[in-house]
């Protein structure tokens, strides 16, 4: 990450199944210089994920590899697997001057926050209710019940991290949310193209 780049970076996070993909997504569809941040993750890939597009899935042995290597400027171990940004999926985004989405955890946020040189624009999404967050773990139909309960289990304390973001964002009505989130994500650029 090259200091004195010229790409928004914009993190979204948020309990698991709050809504971050989604919302992910409708952005970059219509803002069509944000690209998502293409993270590597040793967590098996869901029936309907895309090796290379949702992720780089990769085993243990070769994401322990990658650390040894320094190759991530942040990762960490969520719900048994581990997550990461590789420096050379960002700096390939930055070299050709894309805006870049990451869709990343807490701790990712803590450790890229570090980076002073990065204007980073932090979002943290929440979901209307934990109940409501089962019901959208459920309806996405891409996890055993096991595995929903760990991420249920981890809402309460994911929760908390709030304050360490710009901006906090209720994912009650789809639309509403990222009519929000693109309203300061608009309002961040304006200012960041003139300062
Ligand atoms: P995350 O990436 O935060 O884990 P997803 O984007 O995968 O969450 O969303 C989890 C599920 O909830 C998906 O099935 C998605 O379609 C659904 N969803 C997202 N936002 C809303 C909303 N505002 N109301 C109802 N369902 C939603
Ligand atoms: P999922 O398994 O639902 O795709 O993602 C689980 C959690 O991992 C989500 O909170 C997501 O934001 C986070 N995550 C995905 N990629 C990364 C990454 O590269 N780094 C970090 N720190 N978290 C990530």
């Amino acid at each position: 990450m090259a200091p004195g780049t010229k790409s928004i970076m914009l993190i979204l996070s948020s309990p698991s199944g709050a809504g971050k993909t989604t919302i992910s997504k409708k952005i970059q569809q219509k803002h069509k210089n944000f690209k998502i941040s293409v993270s590597h993750t040793t967590r098996k890939a869901r029936p309907n994920e895309i090796n290379g597009v949702d992720y780089h899935f990769v085993d243990d042995l070769e994401f322990k590899k990658m650390i040894k290597r320094g190759d991530f400027y942040e990762h960490a171990k969520i719900f048994d697997n581990f997550y990461g940004t590789s420096k050379k999926s960002i700096e390939e985004l930055t070299k050709n001057n894309f805006d870049i989405l990451f869709d990343i955890d807490w701790q990712g946020t803590q450790q890229l926050s570090k980076f002073k040189e990065l204007k980073l624009l932090k979002i943290f999404i929440l979901p209307p209710s934990k109940d409501e967050l089962e019901k959208r773990l459920k309806s996405r139909n891409q996890d055993n019940q096991e595995i929903i309960n760990k991420r249920l289990n981890s809402y309460d304390m994911d929760k908390l991290h709030w304050s360490e973001y710009d901006y906090v964002v209720l994912n009650d009505n789809l639309e509403s949310c990222y009519a929000q989130i693109e309203k300061i994500l608009l309002d961040y650029k304006k200012n960041f193209i003139n300062s």
